[in-house]
């Protein structure tokens, strides 16, 4: 049919392999044991391409590359030559911005529009680093009374060395990019395990990058997760490890990383709340809320899922929220016009589908959507329609676990501290909106939420110099901006009595 087709032509100008290699040294090798597995195009059900299915031997390599690179020559790099090297990957990124998009809605299912903006990111937080790279040095540090005054205290920021970085599915490229860029930026070597739902545009950028990123800086061991993402978290001879997923791989993870006392970055799951107060415009309002939850179809850590809006304005949201939810075109992510596009796969899908009948059966309002579409040219694909639900229960699992899908959650507030109350009564605490008029307002409720962002009157804009994190259970450390080249290097502090 006409998508499929659409699909495998396009597949076929992008792509450049069948089957990918690691890349291991600057090399392009198959996996130890010869397995591979299969990427499929989330929008028609076929098969994009084959990559290697890594497991201990493999990371086992590309560690041991990456300290010879570290060694070799890129622990004594200057700032200055990682800026020009991050600056140079930014411009090969800019000079294949629409085929690393095309290869993201291929792997992925994000509609072309938003793979656009992906990519357009990944440059941007390149060419960000590449400038930290050269302001990320040490400190003079003034000594007190009880210090003798002659002596000098310093501090070094020292790159760890290898650092492990393993990234999720929803934003592929980028969500590797905030890994690779800082940790290039301070000078550390990388082995990064992408998502096995989505490996195919961090191993085209490394093939676009190859001439640029010295050997073994960068290494890639695609694979599932217990076999070739959990030996990177146990490796003896990774320095630091950096995560993006679930939480509950999270746990694992610092579990592993505690026995070697392996410093972690975690960034997980989140159940954001987005609080609208009486006095917001409601257009604005809807608006926010629209890209709280359908942007990137719900698969979002950030996304507003549980919107708590005040009492004497829910009639009129809600039904020009529904309104607006039930124009989105959903269809081909390779068409402009399309605004939602599939899940990332058949299996995402299905558990979409188990929390909304978890919605269903304690007897919620399924206000808009709640099904598969009913559309044959879309029935080979991971669709859900984009949905809204009205009263449910506020311990039903369907609320309390992050659905990743393009779900929301209405609730009705009248008492403020119990709404606030209720908005923070999840496990997770990642990001949070705000809407109202009014500053103070604004303000007071951005600091009674417990999330690591809060957005007010907008919501899922991220820039490189923004910090982004979660609270609770929603991780630990942050990425971008400066505070995550603190994450990718060790304090050295120097006193010299001289
Ligand atoms: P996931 O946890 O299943 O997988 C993430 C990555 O971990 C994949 O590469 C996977 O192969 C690997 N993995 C799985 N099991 C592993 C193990 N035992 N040891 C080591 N690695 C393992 O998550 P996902 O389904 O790919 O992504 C969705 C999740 O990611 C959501 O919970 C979402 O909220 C979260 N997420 C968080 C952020 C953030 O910044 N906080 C950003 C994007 C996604």
């Amino acid at each position: 049919d006409e998508i499929k087709q659409r699909h495998e032509s396009t597949a076929s100008d992008v792509l450049t392999e069948d089957t990918y290699g690691h890349y291991i040294g600057g090399e392009w090798v198959d996996a130890d044991n010869g397995e591979t597995f299969s990427t499929v195009d989330p929008t028609t059900g076929s098969e994009l391409a084959q990559a290697q299915a890594g497991t201990a031997a493999d990371i086992d390599r590309a560690v041991a590359a990456a300290r010879e690179a570290f060694e070799r020559e890129f622990a004594d790099t200057h700032p200055d030559e990682r800026q020009r090297l991050l600056t140079d990957i930014a411009e090969i990124v800019e000079e294949n911005h629409q085929r690393l998009a095309t290869i993201e809605v291929l792997d992925n299912g994000k509609p072309i529009e938003e793979a656009m903006g992906d990519i357009a990111l990944v440059a941007d937080f390149f060419r960000y680093f590449a400038g930290a790279a050269r302001t990320a040095t040490g400190e003079q540090v003034p000594t007190g009374d009880l210090f003798d005054r002659d002596k000098h205290i310093s501090t070094l920021h020292e790159p760890y060395g290898v650092v492990g970085q393993i990234t999720p599915w929803n934003f592929p490229l980028l969500m590797a990019t905030w890994k690779l860029a800082p940790a290039l930026a301070a000078g550390n070597c990388t082995v990064l395990k992408p998502s096995e739902e989505t490996p195919l545009s961090v191993l085209e950028f490394c093939k676009l990058a190859d001439s640029t990123v010295p050997d073994g800086v960068i290494n890639v061991v695609t694979g599932y997760g217990e076999e070739a993402g959990e030996p990177l978290t146990t490796h003896d001879d990774v320095d630091k490890l950096a995560f993006t997923g679930s939480t509950a791989v999270g746990k694992d993870i610092a579990h592993n990383a505690a026995d070697s006392v392996t410093p972690t970055t975690l960034e997980l799951g989140g159940k954001s709340p987005v609080i609208i107060h009486e006095d917001a415009d409601l257009e604005q309002a809807v608006e926010t809320c629209m890209m709280a939850i359908f942007f990137n179809t719900g698969e979002c850590c950030a996304a507003g899922s549980r919107i708590f809006v005040h009492e004497n304005i829910k009639d009129d949201f809600l039904e020009a929220f529904a309104g607006a939810a039930e124009t989105l075109q959903m269809g081909d992510p390779l068409l402009e016009e399309t605004d939602l596009g599939p899940k990332v796969s058949q299996e995402q899908a299905e558990r979409t589908m188990e929390y909304i009948q978890l919605a269903r059966d304690d007897d919620a309002d399924v206000v808009v959507g709640g099904d598969t579409p009913d559309d044959d040219a879309l029935a080979e694909g991971a669709f859900v329609e984009p949905t809204v639900i009205d009263n449910i229960d506020h311990d039903n699992d369907a609320v309390q676990e992050e659905i990743f899908g393009p779900v929301e959650e209405i609730f009705t507030w009248s008492e403020y501290d119990e709404m606030i109350e209720q908005a923070n009564d999840v496990d997770y605490g990642l990001a949070s909106g705000v809407i109202t008029s009014n500053i103070n307002k604004a303000y007071d409720t951005a600091e009674d939420l417990e999330a690591g962002v809060v957005w007010v009157n907008h919501y899922n804009d991220v820039s490189p110099g923004m910090p982004f994190g979660g609270y609770k259970q929603s991780g630990n450390g942050r990425e971008n901006a400066m505070e995550t080249i603190r994450e990718y290097t060790q304090t050295k502090s120097i006193s010299v009595n001289l």
